[in-house]
């Protein structure tokens, strides 16, 4: 960690809870359900679509049975949002962490309450994500969604172009979808610190690499939800789109709540569809910090955010 990292840590630890609160709520739509759908509507007032995600990971504290009842736990609560933004006319979907749903306890477990999951929002004709961590839980994760995608037309995945192997999953996804079900793509850098000997670590081959996966993404007819605020990759994005003639059912930008919205309120005034990612959870203190600590620079991201004026 380096020196100004080290500073801001220390300087973000010890300020008041409450304060910090206030900061964070720039990224994160307060501890409750209904806060979350109130910040939905606003978003979809405003012509955004949206996802929601509850904030947890798996923290690797506690005994097995205590991990396993979390997880159910956690679907529970997913199923209960998904049933509310039905309720609330909401134009959004829900969108989960493989560890928040047990992957590390158990493939099987994860599965079934993706599984579960799946069916109610199919019920509520929403669409589920399963999103991606970081490398030890990637094997898991494609295993676990190969078996959704066999089973549901209604659930994604997210890649990370900063890991060496996407190339090789994105085949492999390719070959295992089957008829009349589509592959249904986020694409992301990753924001997970990856070691060199199986990722990229530098901005160009990471922007690059995303640009080239999702080529091959939309030449396989797959549909790719281009996440990022990278305003020097995205007209790379849009010149790919024209190049390849890729429709308005095949792409949409996805950002994440209060980064740079004035980029994306630009490309929605461009006419590009754009869908906001928005998180909420009792958990967020200290979910934010266990994601801080994995990728400081956020922090600083973070810092530069509450300090910026727009
Ligand atoms: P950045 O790379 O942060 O770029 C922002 C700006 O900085 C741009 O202007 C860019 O050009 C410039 N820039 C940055 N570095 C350089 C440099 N060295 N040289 C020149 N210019 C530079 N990640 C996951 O791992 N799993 C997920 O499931 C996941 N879900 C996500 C969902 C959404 C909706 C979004 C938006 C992101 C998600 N992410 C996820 C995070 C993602 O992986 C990235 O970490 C995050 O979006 C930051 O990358 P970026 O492309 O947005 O922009």
């Amino acid at each position: 960690m380096g020196l100004l990292t080290n500073t801001t840590v220390g300087l973000i630890s010890a300020l008041p809870k409450g304060l910090v609160r206030r900061l964070a709520s720039r990224y994160i739509a307060g501890e409750e359900l209904p806060e979350a759908i109130t910040r939905l509507q606003k978003l979809n007032a405003d012509d955004f679509t949206a996802i929601l995600d509850i904030l947890g990971e798996d923290d690797g504290s506690g005994d097995e049975a205590a991990a396993i009842a979390r997880a159910r736990s956690a679907q529970g609560q997913y199923i209960r949002a998904a049933t509310e933004l039905a309720g609330a006319g909401v134009d959004a979907y829900v969108s989960a962490k493989p560890t928040h749903f047990g992957l590390r306890q158990s493939e099987d477990l994860c599965f079934e309450l993706y599984d579960e999951l799946a069916d109610h929002c199919a019920q509520h004709d929403q669409f589920l994500r399963v999103e991606m961590e970081d490398h030890p839980t990637v094997e898991g994760t494609l295993s676990v969604f190969e078996r959704l995608l066999r089973k549901h037309a209604n659930v994604g995945i997210v890649l990370q172009s900063r890991l060496f192997r996407t190339g090789d999953d994105i085949q492999r996804l390719i070959g295992a979808v089957p008829t009349g079900h589509r592959l249904q793509v986020r694409m992301v850098k990753g924001i997970y610190l990856e070691p060199a000997s199986i990722a990229h670590t530098d901005y160009q081959p990471i922007a690059d690499a995303y640009v080239e996966h999702t080529r091959t993404l939309w030449a396989a007819g797959a549909r790719v939800s281009l996440a990022t605020h990278d305003d020097l990759m995205q007209p790379r994005l849009e010149a790919l789109r024209a190049e390849l003639d890729v429709g308005t059912d095949a792409f949409e930008y996805q950002v994440l709540m209060g980064v740079r919205p004035p980029l994306w309120r630009a490309w929605q005034a461009a006419g590009l569809p754009v869908r906001v990612y928005v998180p909420y959870g009792p958990d967020w203190h200290a979910y934010s910090m266990r994601r801080l600590k994995k990728n400081p620079k956020l922090l600083q991201q973070m810092a530069l955010g509450i300090f910026a004026k727009s």
